[in-house]
């Protein structure tokens, strides 16, 4: 067998890498203790269904209604004394929640519901859906801190880039989640946008060609029927240089009914489409949200997922390691982590950028380079996602660079120069 020199010893290729590999055994050790106490959805299948029929006998629902999205969206509870009946509320908690109703909208599909832990006030389900004080006494955030009103050109339009923009169709959603960064437009009724306004927003793309990307978003698009839904769709592909539409929705979570084997057909005529779901833990991820990803995914539509880097739900770097492994199992690729902004009723959740840092420090090299989504924060008044990364390159000269690797190691590169060529 081969030798190699190594610390002075005269080693095997085979022992060097049985070292290695036992040291990096070691960088995993952690993540593997941790992740035994992480809640994940598809583990809670049997206390989800235990949960399912509480809600059902409540609302006296039949099977079929449960698996219907219209009446899941009919149906969200909104009410304190029906949600006490479903998970332990304190009396204080009970009035803290009206108090933060009468400003604040708050409504949470059955479904959702059921994903509870009927004791934990701190389950990150709960957290995401049942309202908290917190919202009620924030003083420092902004009701739009992205200045989105000012980057409205036409209709229901958003541009903030240079080819691509959103169309807001509506500002319904299955659940109306604490955190949501949108939540002055949610309101107090379900308002789709009138067709008029979605007329002159597709007047708007058709004048503008540089526009090749349109993002379908609310609100929650897919809470809109396929018929509003396909009358949007096709006018869209029918403009030349539309080249690609994407979809934004929380429903495969909040609400998985609304993805129908109707819906997929439609949609799979749109090619190429893209669906952008909004997954924040592992614990969202159930046997029905996989199955739902599943059926988009079957249609060749490909998933990604944006999720919120939030305050006491996955702000830690074992829990949003295994959400973006989730996910991928799920056939979602993880795309972006946003820091959350300074939306008034939502600050509680905000956590400093060391937070995100350490994540993204914790995935590199850790995990899959497919499990890891860019950290991206939105610049303030509207200036766009702006990536930010933990620094791997140390210094830069004309010949050479310093790099750190995922494990702290620091190397210098040659960096040589880009050479032209002609091929005669
Ligand atoms: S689904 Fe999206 S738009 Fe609707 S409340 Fe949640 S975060 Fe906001």
């Amino acid at each position: 067998m081969i030798g190699v020199e190594k610390n002075g010893l005269n080693k095997s290729k085979q022992q060097l890498s049985l070292e290695r590999a036992t040291e990096l055994k070691t960088r995993i050790a952690d993540f593997l203790e941790a992740k035994k106490h992480i809640k994940k959805g598809l583990d809670l299948t049997e206390q989800n269904k235990k949960n399912r029929k509480k809600i059902m006998d409540a609302l006296n629902c039949t099977k079929e209604q449960w698996n219907d999205y219209h009446w899941q969206l009919a149906n969200r509870i909104a009410d304190v004394s029906l949600l006490s009946k479903i998970v332990d509320l304190s009396e204080k908690h009970k009035r803290d929640i009206e108090k933060v109703g009468e400003r604040y909208r708050w409504a949470i599909s059955p479904y959702y519901a059921s994903l509870m832990d009927e004791k934990d006030p701190y389950c990150p389900i709960r957290l995401q859906a049942i309202p908290t004080i917190f919202e009620d006494v924030d003083k420092e955030g902004k009701l739009d801190p992205m200045n989105e009103q000012l980057t409205n050109p036409a209709g229901t339009v958003t541009r903030r880039y240079p080819d691509r923009l959103i169309i807001n169709v509506t500002n319904e959603c299955a659940m109306f989640c604490r955190h949501c960064q949108r939540r002055r437009n949610i309101g107090e009724e379900d308002l789709p946008q009138p067709a008029s306004v979605i007329e002159d927003s597709i007047n708007y793309i058709a004048e503008n060609e540089e526009i090749r990307d349109v993002l379908i978003t609310g609100g929650d698009p897919l809470t809109m029927t396929d018929k509003f839904l396909e009358n949007i769709l096709s006018k869209l592909r029918k403009i030349d240089h539309v080249e690609i539409i994407r979809i934004g929705s929380r429903t495969p979570v909040t609400m998985p009914q609304r993805i129908t084997d109707e819906l997929v057909t439609m949609l799979k005529k749109y090619h190429p489409l893209f669906i952008n779901t909004h997954v924040n833990h592992p614990k969202e991820i159930t046997i029905e949200a996989k199955q739902a990803l599943e059926k988009l995914a079957n249609a060749g539509i490909p998933l990604g997922n944006q999720a919120v880097l939030l305050n006491g739900i996955n702000n830690d770097k074992h829990v949003m390691k295994l959400l973006n492994q989730e996910l991928l199992k799920v056939r979602v690729r993880p795309y972006y982590i946003f820091h959350a902004k300074h939306v008034k009723g939502t600050t509680h959740f905000n956590t400093s950028v060391d937070d995100g840092l350490e994540i993204m420090e914790y995935l590199r090299g850790y995990t899959s380079g497919l499990a890891i989504p860019t950290y991206i924060i939105n610049a303030p008044g509207g200036y766009g996602k702006t990536p930010i990364l933990p620094e791997y390159l140390i210094s830069r000269g004309k010949e050479y660079i310093t790099i750190r690797t995922w494990e702290g190691r620091v190397i210098n590169y040659t960096n040589h120069p880009t050479k032209k060529f002609k091929i005669e």
